[in-house]
């Protein structure tokens, strides 16, 4: 499985639309971005998302210049290519922002149970290993001693210390420990995972906020299942609403995905998706890059 199989076949036809004419304008632009808005519905991209985008489409794509020997289709898939891009937020990768005063760079993990939050932490500190830096894992979900087991073996697993009380103490205060362990030791990232719900919850809220607080936290990445499409807009607009996130994970991209959560979340949110997850294996984490989402897209 691929998430947008199948789309740029389905966009081809869009493009073909436009064939025989001179020009983009408000008449004939009007069935190709129906399907493009079309195929970004059945990609479980969210309906305000969708409509917004294909709203800017249009208004960029009527009256775009004309430009000798390119096909007035290929206007509109260059229109729509650019605005796909930017609507995942413009160009290069963003990865972690580390603090350069010599403290530790403190990376807090939210999301619901089950999205892959725990792995994730597992892979991002593969990955910030492979870049030379040292990491601190901690667990605080104090309510499933099951998720600190799962983050201690993926920790031996993978060569990365991990700090934890067990089930006792509260999560904020057990994150502070951990940041002060990580500066007593000159470590130079901490990434802290938080509990997870089955449900979006004040309690789970107050905890993230109390925790992000404690810790002076510099990245708060929300770890959001690609597998629930709209609803990943939903559940990013509610955490960015009420702890502000820096960015996202999106994970599970290799499974049975339509795709669309990659197009909402930086709309919802006006954050960026930093990482996608490809895979259950610890090196299955990769930078995510909006141009090539984009290519992925329209083939
Ligand atoms: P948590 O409850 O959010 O901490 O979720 P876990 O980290 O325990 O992951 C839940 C399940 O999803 C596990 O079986 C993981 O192996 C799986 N998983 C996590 N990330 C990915 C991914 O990117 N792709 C696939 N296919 N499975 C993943």
């Amino acid at each position: 499985a691929d998430a947008f199989a199948g789309m740029s076949d389905k966009l081809d036809k869009a493009w073909a639309r436009l064939q025989g004419e001179k020009d983009l304008n408000a008449d004939n632009v009007k069935a190709p971005l129906k399907d493009v808005r079309r195929a970004l519905l059945e990609a479980d991209v969210s309906l305000p998302v969708v409509r917004r985008f294909i709203a800017r489409c249009e208004e960029k794509a009527v009256g775009m210049k004309v430009t000798k020997g390119v096909e007035p289709g290929q206007m509109l898939v260059k229109c729509v290519a650019d605005e796909l891009c930017e609507l995942m937020g413009g160009v290069g990768a963003e990865g972690i922002k580390f603090r350069d005063d010599g403290e530790p760079t403190v990376v807090l993990m939210a999301g619901l149970q089950g999205v892959g939050k725990t792995t994730a932490c597992g892979k991002l500190s593969l990955a910030l290993r492979k870049q030379g830096k040292s990491v601190l894992l901690v667990a605080t979900d104090v309510y499933r001693p099951a998720a600190i087991d799962q983050l201690k073996t993926l920790g031996k697993q993978i060569g990365v210390p991990v700090f934890d009380m067990g089930v006792d103490g509260n999560p904020p205060e057990i994150a502070a420990r951990g940041v002060r362990k990580a500066k007593d030791e000159d470590i130079d990232v901490v990434i802290v995972d938080t509990a997870g719900r089955l449900n979006i919850d004040e309690k789970l809220m107050g905890e993230l906020k109390a925790t992000k607080e404690a810790t002076s936290a510099d990245e708060t990445l929300l770890v959001v299942d690609a597998m629930t499409g709209q609803e990943a807009a939903t559940l990013t607009a509610s955490f960015n609403e009420a702890v502000e996130i820096t960015g996202a994970i999106l994970t599970k991209m290799d499974g049975d995905t339509r795709g669309g959560a990659a197009l909402s979340v930086r709309e919802v949110s006006g954050k960026p998706i930093k990482f996608t997850g490809v895979g259950e294996k610890m090196d299955a984490l990769e930078p995510f890059y909006p141009e090539r989402m984009t290519s992925r897209i329209l083939g």
